[in-house]
């Protein structure tokens, strides 16, 4: 029997305020691709919208549910994902002090951090977000953005788990989720799969007194990991529910299949598919343009068109134009 293994991050999903101003952050000052404007298959009167690199790799993944402006606000904490890291090339952290800067958002850095220079700054709902200088390349960088290809976003470094305790996560992490111990700094444990070059990174940040996060706009609502196949899909979810972990039934997320458990420090970890992917409804040259729905849904499209808000390619309101 063949088995395949988890490789590191499949997509990050948070929670956003105003659609059009997170298409504007992502797409616009970012320049990720919107590649899925599809809705909440849980709740579809609320968008889901995707973003990643040319094809959405998995570990380029970036979802948001937009619960609109003045929604709830989230606060990142411990039991959560509390800042999502990018990489980008290693020449291009000029590029992007001045981008950001031009953007009128506040930075910090860029640090040295283990091997890596760090550039740390909040997306407009608060979410924190970081540029990593790496040498990960893919030849699926979206070059038809306002980022040049020299500078743009390559996918996911990795992510921060706040926790109250690392110890039980970390044992997750390495004995079923693939994760090898790299380095530890102070309270910050660093996970590698390599298994992949992007999304293969997992600090830990341990905070035994740290305040607990708060879902709602401006947090991060789970992390998927990815695994090939179905068949290794249910291996996992058949060795978890041993170990004790509740884990959902496999669902089916159109471009993925998924199943749910909340690891030991609660926070919220999905197991999602490689296959189908994100050019099973649409073409490559028409990624993100129109509004994607399942097919158990169809047939109330005009009714759920009618309860979305209206989102327009990025609206900037300055002109990045840096080569
Ligand atoms: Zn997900």
């Amino acid at each position: 029997m063949s088995h395949s293994h988890i490789s590191g991050i499949h997509h990050i999903t948070a929670i956003s305020a105003d659609p059009q101003q997170n298409v504007d952050f992502y797409a616009g000052v970012l320049g990720l691709r919107m590649i899925k404007k599809t809705i909440n298959f849980d709740a579809p009167d609320t968008y889901h919208l995707y973003y990643g690199d040319k094809i959405g790799t998995p570990g380029s993944v970036l979802t948001f549910f937009p619960w609109g402006a003045g929604s709830w606000k989230g606060r990142g904490g411990t039991g959560q994902v509390t800042v999502i890291s990018f990489s980008v090339p290693e020449n291009s952290m000029e590029y992007w002090i001045e981008r950001l800067q031009l953007a009128d958002l506040s930075i910090q850095g860029p640090i040295s951090r283990f091997d890596e220079q760090v550039l740390s700054f909040r997306d407009p709902d608060g979410i924190q977000l970081e540029l990593v200088g790496t040498d990960a390349n893919t030849d699926q960088v979206w070059s038809d953005g306002p980022v040049p290809s020299h500078a743009a976003i390559r996918g996911f470094f990795g992510a921060t788990l706040a926790v109250r305790n690392y110890q039980n996560t970390a044992k997750l992490l390495t004995e079923k989720l693939g994760f090898k111990f790299r380095q530890e700094t102070g309270n910050r444990y660093r996970f590698v799969n390599e298994r992949s070059s992007l999304g293969s990174v997992v600090d830990l940040l341990e905070l035994p007194a740290g305040q607990e996060g708060r879902m709602g706009a401006g947090a991060v609502h789970h992390i998927a990991w990815r695994i090939p196949d179905d068949p290794g899909q249910l291996k996992i979810q058949s060795e978890l529910s041993e170990q004790g972990y509740q884990v959902s039934p496999v669902m089916d997320r159109n471009y993925f299949h998924s199943i749910y458990f909340r690891e030991p420090e609660r926070i919220l970890f999905e197991i999602a598919t490689d296959s189908p992917g994100f050019l099973v409804d649409e073409t490559i040259d028409t990624l993100g343009q129109n509004l994607k729905l399942p097919a158990w849904y169809e047939s109330r499209r005009s009714e759920i068109e009618a309860s979305l808000q209206k989102i327009k390619a990025p609206q900037i309101p300055y002109a990045i134009t840096m080569e």
